[in-house]
């Protein structure tokens, strides 16, 4: 069987590290077992919605590196929900009720008062036609309730194991709300019968709604898909990201100069036994990654450890891969890529560095250096140089100056960079020259 997955954002504001969680699991599922990604915009929330980020969506996904096979809007699939919501009408589960938020509340109130579950108490089942027409002419409109059948439904998780919900202690949940309008739940079950989803990988806070779901499934004939529940990203206090915490966007972090494969790693290996290092591709990755290794616990993020995993790819970054990044910024070279990559914590920093080999740079001398660098100046070899140079030349200076170690090695660097750290001077001496160097020595 090929599997179809999904990812279905609402496109209600930008996504973050959290929600690339699902997407890149699908992602990874799919394109392991040979099959389809489809993202589906939840886009019937129409107060909240736009256009607009639906668009950033696609994008933040691109930048990732995540494209769908098809892209479906739920706003243009109505048709298909009021055929879904017709059939259940006719079968008796969905069932009109008129309470006002208000009334609501206050039963949910006095149902803990007396110690009772707060789930709805179908008042609304009771209703005589006769009731209704009354409530009709008061102006009220009706929402539409999914009657439960308060079974516990099973089904066996690909990442939790078996899992039991039980309907009985739910409230009816509501799926059509009083302008007509469609919340999520059976617009998702329409589309995953109708697309024919083999597996729903989201987030664990939707295992109730999967039980919830599963009756919808069921009711309407349709196939029940696999479901695999991961672990929520949290932060490093264990609170979840909200989508309007800015500085984990998706494209903050691109605009912060993450790789996108840092980010991708991050935001999926989190609170998985998989560990989070440097891989050469998403392939490897989806060939490596099982849903069995998501963790049960928690999957906090950690900052640090995405900066460090940033500096990893880099570090490891084959010129190849570098060239056409660098040739955006005319920084194509590869002995210089393969000098600097190591010292990189942005792709950026390449621009900065790279005035360590080309120039200009504000030489540091020391009072008490002076005369030793006046020294280096005059024994620094002639041309052509090679790999022997930078020994050649600090033993010829050890000798000279009596100086070792540190106060040999650290006013030359000072000298020549600028700065007390850096790439290995022995390769950055080749690659500056000897005119440059000469004019640092200064
Ligand atoms: N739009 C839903 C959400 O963002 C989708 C959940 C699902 O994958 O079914 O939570």
């Amino acid at each position: 069987m090929t599997p179809i997955v999904r990812y279905a954002p609402s496109p209600t504001g930008r996504i973050h590290l959290g929600n690339a969680r699902p997407a890149l699991l699908n992602w990874f599922y799919a394109k392991a077992n040979g099959g389809q990604f489809v993202l589906r915009m939840d886009d019937t929330d129409v107060a909240r919605s736009t256009r607009e980020f639906a668009d950033a969506i696609e994008a933040d996904l691109s930048w990732l590196g995540v494209r769908p096979d098809s892209l479906v809007r739920q706003s243009e699939r109505t048709q298909m929900y009021d055929a879904a919501r017709d059939r259940l009408m006719a079968a008796g589960r969905l069932y009109p009720c008129y309470e006002t938020g208000d009334e609501l509340d206050r039963r949910r109130k006095r149902a803990r008062a007396l110690g009772n579950p707060p789930i709805y108490d179908r008042a609304a089942l009771r209703l005589t036609d006769e009731d209704r027409v009354g409530l009709e002419a008061e102006g009220r409109r009706p929402h539409w309730r999914f009657k439960l059948d308060g079974r516990p439904v099973q089904f066996n998780d690909l990442i939790k194991g078996p899992q039991t919900v039980n309907t009985a202690s739910m409230s009816d949940p509501v799926l059509v709300r009083e302008d007509g309008s469609y919340l999520y739940t059976l617009p998702s079950v329409v589309d995953d019968i109708d697309l024919g989803i083999t597996h729903v990988i989201r987030g664990e806070d939707h295992v109730s709604n999967s039980g919830t779901q599963i009756e919808i499934f069921e009711a309407l004939g349709g196939k029940v898909p696999d479901f695999a529940h991961h672990n929520l990203l949290t932060d490093a206090e264990g609170q979840g990201f909200s989508k309007r915490l800015g500085s984990l966007s998706l494209s903050d972090l691109r605009t912060q100069g993450y790789e996108p494969m840092a980010v991708a790693i991050m935001a999926v290996l989190t609170g998985t036994s998989l560990p989070i290092e440097p891989y050469s591709s998403f392939a490897e990755i989806g060939e490596k990654l099982d849903l069995s290794m998501i963790s049960h616990g928690s999957a906090r993020f950690d900052p640090a450890e995405l900066d460090s995993l940033n500096a990893r790819i880099l570090h490891a970054m084959p010129y190849a891969d570098a060239k056409p990044r660098l040739e955006a910024t005319g920084l194509a070279d590869e002995a210089m890529w393969n000098l600097l990559r190591d010292n990189l914590h942005k792709f950026d920093d390449i621009r900065e560095l790279s005035k360590l080999v080309t120039g200009p740079v504000a030489p540091v001398i020391a009072a008490e250096d002076r005369e030793f660098i006046t020294q280096a100046r005059e024994l620094l070899p002639e041309e052509p140089w090679d790999n022997d140079t930078w020994s050649e030349w600090t033993n010829a200076l050890k000798e000279n100056s009596g100086r070792k170690g540190k106060s040999l090695f650290l006013p030359l660097r000072l000298a020549l960079t600028g700065r007390s750290d850096g790439p290995e001077l022995k390769f950055l001496l080749a690659l500056v020259g000897r005119k440059a160097c000469l004019d640092r020595l200064l």
